[in-house]
């Protein structure tokens, strides 16, 4: 019997574990965490019996402590609630599908704990993935990755072993704003950029698809997870998003994971592994998918994804202040404070001011972190 636990239960990609699960024989959901949808953690808890259940917000625990009364489930709150589920007695694999940063400390207690992770909270890698790696090793973890351009290398690796990677090729959506210029941009509405063709996902990563952001997240998390170097991750704007991701071995042959795009599949993987488990999810028809199409991304329009792979080469603190950033430049975004192109700008301000620590522990990227984002809301254009 698999015992999961889930951060970030009431989220995209923490409701479609749950969906998983429901499909799944020998696995339990032991404890699941959220911070302001009490409705649809009640809803949770009710159907699927964790043993504890940790809401960010004190007040809405206190409340759902009086809706659950009548059930043995324990509820905690805040920070120390969320790393009690992090590593909660008993759990073999924490999902970790928060959003942000926030998702750093509960990873690394659930690490110390001995925990499996199967990793959505890209962010965690991209702020401290050496140290998130080194723990892992440490303590002989396993992290499998539930993103699902990594979920596609890591199923593509399968049988490898001792092969070198050549090159891994990570495709792209291009988001809604794909093909478009810098002049076509700047009057984007937040309401355009959370219009993604491909995916239903929670708000921060639809706009960090928007802006390409996301492609240069997940070239850091690419780096961290396979252990490679930048120059051999390469972005393909991909619009279908049918082909998740391949692999070049050093004899030029190419081994990718494709399918339709439904975060379940990589989801479930991450549960199962190294099993593959029948499935109700939709099938791909070739035949009515015939134009599988492949580009360049276009780093001048989207930025972003050039700051990131700048944080990455400088390396250090750097990409936990663009992680921070980012961060507050897509929430600003949100409230219609800064416009669309801003957020590059924004996030290129902080960077720029930021003297980078080369030798950092956990709390020296916290305090990065933070500093980042204190900075980044006090910018104004
Ligand atoms: P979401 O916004 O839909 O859900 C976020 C979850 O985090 C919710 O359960 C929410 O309650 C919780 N949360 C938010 N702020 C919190 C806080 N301050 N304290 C405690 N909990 C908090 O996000 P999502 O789309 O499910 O994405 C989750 C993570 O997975 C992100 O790191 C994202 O980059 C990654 N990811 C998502 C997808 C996808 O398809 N949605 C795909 C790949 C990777
Ligand atoms: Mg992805």
């Amino acid at each position: 019997m698999r015992k999961i636990s889930i951060l970030g239960s009431t989220g995209s990609i923490g409701t479609q574990t749950l969906e998983v699960v429901e499909n799944l024989e020998n696995i339990k959901v032991m404890a699941i965490t959220g911070n302001s949808n009490i409705d649809l953690l009640e809803k949770q808890a009710r159907k699927f019996h964790p043993e504890l259940v940790a809401v960010m917000n004190e007040k809405n625990a206190e409340i759902l402590k009086g809706r659950l009364a009548d059930q043995k489930i324990r509820i905690v709150s805040g920070m120390d609630g969320l790393v009690e589920a992090a590593t909660y007695e008993g759990v073999d694999t924490v999902v970790t599908s928060v959003v942000g940063n926030i998702g750093l400390k509960p990873t690394f207690e659930a690490i110390r704990a001995g925990k499996n992770i199967a990793l959505a909270n890209k962010e965690t890698l991209v702020s401290a993935g050496q140290l998130v790696m080194d723990l892992a090793k440490k303590h002989h973890i396993h992290i499998y990755p539930v993103d699902s351009e990594h979920s596609a290398i890591f199923q593509s690796l399968q049988g490898n072993t001792g092969n070198r990677i050549q090159r891994i090729l990570l495709t792209a959506s291009g988001g809604p704003f794909r093909g478009k210029k810098r002049e076509e941009l700047e009057h984007v509405t937040a309401a355009d950029a959370l219009a993604h063709p491909n995916w239903s996902m929670g708000k921060k990563i639809t706009i960090d698809s928007a802006t390409l952001m996301n492609k240069g997240l997940e070239v850091m998390e690419a780096k961290w997870l396979f252990d490679v170097d930048v120059d051999q991750i390469e972005v393909l704007i991909h619009p279908q998003s049918i082909v998740h991701s391949a692999v070049e071995y050093e004899d030029g042959a190419i081994i990718a994971q494709l399918g339709e795009p439904d975060m379940r599949v990589p989801i479930q993987y991450a549960l199962t592994y190294p099993k593959r488990v029948k499935n109700p999810f939709p099938r791909v028809d070739f035949a009515q998918r015939s134009n599988l199409t492949f580009d360049k991304p276009d780093m001048d329009t989207f930025k972003c994804l050039s700051l990131a792979y700048r944080a990455l080469k400088t390396g250090g603190t750097l990409p936990a202040v663009l992680n921070g950033a980012n961060e507050v430049a897509v929430a600003r975004f949100l409230k219609g404070e800064i416009s669309f192109l801003q957020i590059p700008a924004l996030i290129e301000q902080t960077m720029d001011a930021y003297t980078v620590k080369y030798e950092y522990t956990l709390e020296d990227l916290l305090e990065a972190d933070a500093w980042a984002k204190a900075y980044a809301k006090k910018v104004s254009f």
